[in-house]
């Protein structure tokens, strides 16, 4: 026989979800908790029903699958008679409202610029301090996946997305959260680079058999901007052994890169196989929402106290950036600090300065070298007259970019590319112009090609 709906008050849920999550806090990790159970909130008792409030689908979805027994536990000493549990998302930004207080006073302890010699990782990347938005929380749950089903699930995980939105920070957290996690664990955090370097040397030092030994003993591997690894022959070859020879001993494995396996030029096409054989995900600029969080929590770490009005404009205007974010944060602090006072005026300046500082290091040369690289022609043909097909795109873009990333004018940017006359630079940005918009795949180029020259 079915019974009325008990019609509890309000507070008296209130008070009892809170009592629930005192007890389920005690029992998972504090990332864990602040990822699924920040805004949640105990909505209705139905017959044997309980019906819990959830901020998104996503978080639903995870609790669902993975919390509601223990949910249900704890529920079940006030509601004897509880058998299921139903989740409704309740919308609301609640992106924001994730940076409670004590997170915030968490994070300011956290010790900052403290890099582990043996692990290489830093202890400032956490979990705990990612904000996770619509933009990254695919790469953060597949993380703390990768955290808790240690080579069994995804290896290897590939995490990738444009410049400065928390690709490292992401790395860094998983092999932090390990090393926190399991005792006795070998992690090794290292940026391609790193990688490519310290292969040269062990080489030309005839050590060879010391650098794979190194590589193979290690439990977690943590391999930054991958991307790099393009061209790097020998570096290829000797990642491939070190990847099979981890990946069949279920050692996890997690790259990070700035594009997807499919994009990376010159790599070797069995490498490429293993770079896509776990899960690919990637992250995209943070939202508005997002971005506003970002800053409460990066406000908080450096125990700033701007008001809401400011992180909101801040955050309005610097898009597709974290590091971007974080910088214009930072002098607007200072600045606040200083004058116990900021206008919207004085925010104007800040950004304008804050973003001739990048542009700075903006010359036609940087443009000049990073196009060569990527497209690897030598620049001596990317300025020279000739018409060789190879080169004429590449030199378009250049043109393009010096007109979109500098403030010189077209006779000038034609008097950097050879000589050549203003109506063909001129020629050349609007033909560069009207491509990105139907080719994607041209889009996606210039972009990274941006990226790059923008980040210093
Ligand atoms: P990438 O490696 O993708 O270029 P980083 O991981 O170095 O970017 O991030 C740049 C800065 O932005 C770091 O200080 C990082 O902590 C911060 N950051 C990026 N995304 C987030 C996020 N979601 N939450 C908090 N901080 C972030
Ligand atoms: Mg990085």
């Amino acid at each position: 026989m079915e019974r009325v709906d008990e019609k509890l008050p309000q507070e008296e849920l209130e008070k009892i979800w809170k009592e629930v999550l005192s007890e389920i806090e005690l029992e998972v990790s504090k990332p864990a908790f602040k990822t699924w159970f920040t805004n949640t909130t105990l909505v209705a008792k139905k017959n044997e029903k309980l019906i819990i409030g959830v901020p998104s689908n996503f978080v639903k979805e995870w609790l669902k699958k993975r919390f509601s027994n223990i949910i249900l536990k704890h529920l079940r000493k006030f509601f004897s008679d509880i058998k299921t549990l139903d989740y409704t998302v309740i919308s609301k930004p609640t992106t924001i409202e994730t940076i409670t207080k004590d997170q915030i006073q968490f994070s300011t302890k956290l010790e900052i610029f403290q890099i582990d010699p043996k692990t290489n990782l830093n202890k400032k990347y956490k979990f705990s301090n990612f904000v996770v938005g619509p933009n990254n929380e695919i790469a953060f749950a597949a993380s703390q996946s990768v955290v808790q089903m240690l080579g069994k699930k995804y290896n290897p995980l590939f995490i990738y997305g444009g410049v400065g939105l928390g690709k490292t920070h992401l790395l860094q957290a998983i092999g932090n959260e390990i090393v926190e996690k399991y005792k006795n664990i070998n992690v090794k955090y290292l940026t391609c680079d790193k990688f490519v370097s310290d292969l040269v040397n062990y080489i030309k030092n005839q050590q060879l058999e010391e650098f794979k030994i190194k590589f193979k003993s290690v439990d977690v591997l943590l391999i930054d901007d991958i991307h790099f690894l393009s061209q790097k022959e020998r570096a290829q070859i000797e990642l491939f052994h070190i990847f099979n020879f981890l990946y069949e001993r279920e050692k996890q494995i997690v790259f990070s890169s700035d594009r997807p396996p499919s994009l990376i030029n010159d790599i070797e096409e069995r490498l490429r196989s293993r770079f896509s054989g776990g899960l690919i995900v990637d992250i995209e600029p943070p939202d508005y929402e997002t971005r506003v969080a970002i800053l409460k929590m990066k406000m908080a770490e450096k125990n700033g106290n701007l008001p809401d009005k400011i992180l909101s404009i801040i955050a309005e205007k610097v898009q597709k950036n974290v590091r971007e974010l974080e910088g214009v944060l930072t002098k607007a602090l200072i600045y606040y600090s200083k004058k116990q006072n900021l206008t919207s005026e004085d925010l104007e300046k800040i950004l304008k300065d804050y973003y001739q500082d990048s542009y700075r290091l903006v010359t036609p040369t940087r443009i000049i070298n990073i196009i060569s690289s990527f497209y690897e022609i030598n620049s001596k043909y990317l300025l020279e007259p000739t018409r060789k097909k190879e080169y004429v795109k590449p030199r378009q873009i250049l043109m393009y970019l010096l007109r979109e990333l500098t403030n010189l004018s077209y006779p000038t940017i034609g008097e950097k590319v050879g000589g050549r006359d203003h109506t063909t630079v001129m020629y050349a940005y609007e033909k560069i112009k009207k491509e990105i918009q139907k080719n994607q795949d041209l889009a996606k180029e210039i972009e990274i090609l941006k990226e790059r020259i923008l980040s210093s």
